[in-house]
C-alpha cells in the first residue's frame, strides 16, 4: 500500500480504458486505442499530470499471431509475467453479475517518467479463489469471447473501476472515459446522486445526471454506428444486475438496445472526437451533442528511433518535454538527418531478415503498411492490380513491409491477410515484400522508424484518427495517405507528405507512387530530405501526445 499512498493526495483524475499499451512485455493492449492510452500515460508522467489509469489485467493478452504457410492467421493465448511488472494491492470490491458477487482485485503498475514522476495504473483482476469458476476468466482475454463476455468485462471496468478507486481512497473529480467500453462508470456514478422520487417523475429525474456530467469526459473513437457496443436488454437484465432499473437505463442508453456510446454521450459534460474530421462525423451521427475535437498525438520519446532521439537531443535538449521545439527541424543538417534515417532503415532491414528471411536493400525506397487488418482500412488495396504494380517496380524499384493482426472474429480482415499472402507469392522475384508476424509495439517501433514512406489507404470517413503515420513522421517518414482522420489536418501536399485521391480502386495510389513519390526518391534526394524536415517540424511538432494532454487538461479537466 505504501507505494500507492504517495499517489493519493494529489491524484484527482481517473482515465478509464479497456486497453493500455504500457510496454511491450505487458500484454494489456490490442492496437491503436491501447497505444494511444499508453502514450497518454507516458505524457501524463512527463507533464506531471495527477492522473490514475484504470484498465483490465488481461492475463492472456489479446492474442499472439502466427501465420501459416497458406497465409491464414492462427491465434494463440498471449500471457505475460504479471508479478514481474505489477504488484497486487490489498483491496477488493464486488460487482454483481448475474446476481453473483464477482470479486475484483487491482494490481498496481507504476510508470515513471525520465524525470522521475510516477503515474499509477490499476489493472483489475477477477481470477481469484473467492470467485465462481465461471467468473474467474472474465479478465483473461482482451476483446475475447462473445457479446456476453464483453458486456461483463465492461461492467467490471466501469462499475468495478469506480468502486476500486473509492476503496483505495482516491478522491476523483474527473473521470475520463476512453471510448464507450468504459461508459458504465457513468451509471455507477449516477447512483451516488439519487433524488427523492416524486410521482410521475421521469427516470432521469430520479438521479442528478448533471452532477455526473460535471465529473465525466468522454472521448469517442468510432465513426460508424455499427462499431459501437450495443447490448440487448435481455442480456442487460440477466447479467447487469448491478446497474440501474431498466427504465432508467433506457433513458440514457436508448430504447431498443443499450448503446454504450449513447450512455457516455448523455452523461458526460465534455465530449470529443479524435480529429477535426471525426468530430464532424460524430456530430452528424449524434445530432444535439456538442462534440469537440482534440486531435490525437503520439509520445515522441517512445516513437523516435535512438538515432533520431540523439539528433534531437543534440539540437533541442528539451525536445522530450516540449516536443513543440521540433518546429525548428528546418535547421537540422541534411547529412545528419539522412544518416539517422539510414541507421533506422538498416535496423528495419535487419529485423525483416531475422524474422522473415526476406532481404531488403537499404538503398531502395521502402514502403511500410501496418495496422489492424480490417475492411475499412483496405489492407490489400495496393495489390489490386499486380501487373501495374510490377510495371511501376520495373521503372522505379521499391520494397514493401506489411504487418497487422485481424480480430479473431473479423472474417473479412482475415481474408485480406490471406490475399496479401497470395499477392506476396505472385510478386516474388519482382517486388520484395515481407510480412512481419504479431504486430505489437516493438514491431511498430522498428517499422515506423525505418520506412521511407508510410502508406495508409482507409475508406473515408471511417478512420477516426490514425496515429501510426504520426509515429513515422517523428522519424522523418513521409506519409502517403487518403485524406481521412488526422491526415486531413496534417497533409500539406508535397510538403509534409502526399494525399491519395479518393477512389474505390488503387489507381490514384499507383499514379502518385509512379509519378511523384518514387521519382523524387531517386532523382531529387535533397527535396526528399527537405520534406522529411517538414514532416518532423509540422507533424511531430504538433501531433504529439504532450500537446494532446495539455489540451485535455486545459479544456476538459479544468472545465
Ligand atoms: C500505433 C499503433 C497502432 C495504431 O495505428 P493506426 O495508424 O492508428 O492504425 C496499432 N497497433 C500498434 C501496435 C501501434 O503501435
Amino acid at each position: 500500500m505504501n507505494e500507492l499512498s504517495s499517489f493519493l493526495p494529489q491524484t484527482n483524475i481517473a482515465y478509464f480504458t479497456m486497453e493500455v499499451a504500457l510496454r511491450v512485455e505487458v500484454h494489456t493492449y490490442a492496437g491503436g486505442l491501447g497505444v494511444l492510452a499508453g502514450d497518454t500515460v507516458r505524457s501524463c508522467a512527463d507533464l506531471e499530470l495527477p492522473v490514475v489509469f484504470v484498465s483490465l489485467i488481461s492475463r492472456e493478452g489479446y492474442f499472439r499471431q502466427e501465420i501459416d504457410a497458406e497465409g491464414r492467421q492462427i491465434e494463440h493465448p498471449d500471457p505475460w509475467d504479471i508479478a514481474r511488472w505489477a504488484q497486487p494491492l490489498p483491496a477488493m470490491i464486488g460487482v454483481q453479475i448475474e446476481s453473483r458477487d464477482v470479486w475484483v482485485r487491482p494490481w498496481l503498475y507504476v510508470h515513471q517518467s525520465e524525470a522521475g514522476y510516477s503515474v499509477p495504473v490499476l489493472l483489475l483482476d477477477t481470477d481469484l479463489e473467492q470467485n465462481d469458476p465461471r467468473d474467474r476468466p472474465l479478465t483473461h482475454r482482451l476483446y475475447g469471447g462473445d457479446e456476453e463476455y464483453r458486456f461483463k468485462q465492461e461492467l467490471l471496468l466501469g462499475i468495478g473501476g469506480v468502486r476500486i478507486l473509492e476503496a483505495l481512497s482516491f478522491n476523483i473529480g474527473t473521470y475520463h472515459l476512453n471510448e464507450g467500453h468504459a461508459a458504465f462508470a457513468t451509471i455507477e456514478l449516477l447512483k451516488r446522486f439519487p433524488r427523492r422520487r416524486r410521482q410521475n417523475d421521469k427516470a432521469e429525474w430520479s438521479y442528478d445526471a448533471d452532477r455526473v456530467r460535471d465529473l465525466c469526459v468522454f472521448t469517442t473513437h468510432t465513426p460508424v454506428e455499427a462499431g459501437h457496443d450495443r447490448f440487448s436488454y435481455d442480456l442487460v437484465t440477466r447479467a447487469g444486475t448491478d446497474l440501474l432499473p431498466l427504465e432508467a437505463l433506457k433513458v440514457f442508453g436508448g430504447a431498443d438496445k443499450l448503446n454504450m456510446t449513447r450512455v457516455a454521450l448523455n452523461l458526460s459534460g465534455f465530449v470529443n472526437g479524435v480529429a477535426q474530421r471525426h468530430a464532424i462525423t460524430a456530430r452528424e451521427m449524434f445530432p444535439g451533442f456538442d462534440v469537440r475535437a482534440v486531435t490525437n498525438g503520439v509520445h515522441v520519446g517512445t516513437w523516435a528511433h535512438p538515432a533520431f532521439a540523439a539528433l534531437y537531443r543534440q539540437h533541442y535538449p528539451q525536445w522530450m518535454h516540449e516536443p513543440e521545439v521540433l518546429v525548428r527541424a528546418d535547421n537540422l543538417p541534411d547529412h545528419d538527418l539522412w544518416s539517422a534515417h539510414e541507421k533506422a532503415k538498416r535496423d528495419l532491414c535487419d529485423f525483416v531478415r531475422q524474422h522473415t528471411g526476406v532481404e531488403m536493400d537499404p538503398s531502395v525506397p521502402l514502403i511500410g503498411f501496418a495496422r489492424r487488418m480490417t475492411g475499412y482500412k483496405r489492407p490489400d488495396l495496393l495489390f489490386g492490380d499486380l501487373k501495374r504494380l510490377m510495371a511501376i517496380a520495373e521503372k522505379h524499384p521499391f520494397q514493401l513491409v506489411f504487418s497487422g493482426k485481424a480480430h479473431p472474429a473479423d472474417t473479412a480482415g482475415k481474408e485480406s491477410l490471406h490475399q496479401i499472402h497470395n499477392a506476396m507469392r505472385e510478386l516474388q522475384g519482382r517486388v520484395p515484400v515481407a510480412f512481419l508476424h504479431n504486430y505489437d509495439m516493438s514491431v511498430a517501433q522498428v517499422l515506423v522508424a525505418g520506412a521511407d514512406v508510410w502508406l495508409n489507404n482507409p475508406l473515408p470517413p471511417l478512420e477516426a484518427s490514425g496515429t501510426s503515420g504520426m509515429k513515422a513522421a517523428v522519424n522523418g517518414g513521409l506519409n502517403l495517405s487518403m485524406l481521412d482522420g488526422w491526415w486531413v489536418e496534417g497533409c500539406i501536399e508535397g510538403v509534409t507528405g502526399w494525399a491519395i485521391d479518393n477512389a474505390t480502386d488503387a489507381g490514384p495510389l499507383y499514379d502518385k507512387l509512379e509519378r511523384v513519390v518514387l521519382p523524387m526518391y531517386y532523382h531529387d534526394r535533397s527535396h526528399w530530405i527537405w520534406m522529411m524536415k517538414q514532416a518532423i517540424s509540422k507533424i511531430a511538432g504538433y501531433f504529439n501526445s504532450h500537446r494532446m494532454m495539455r489540451r485535455y487538461a486545459a479544456e476538459a479537466y479544468l472545465r
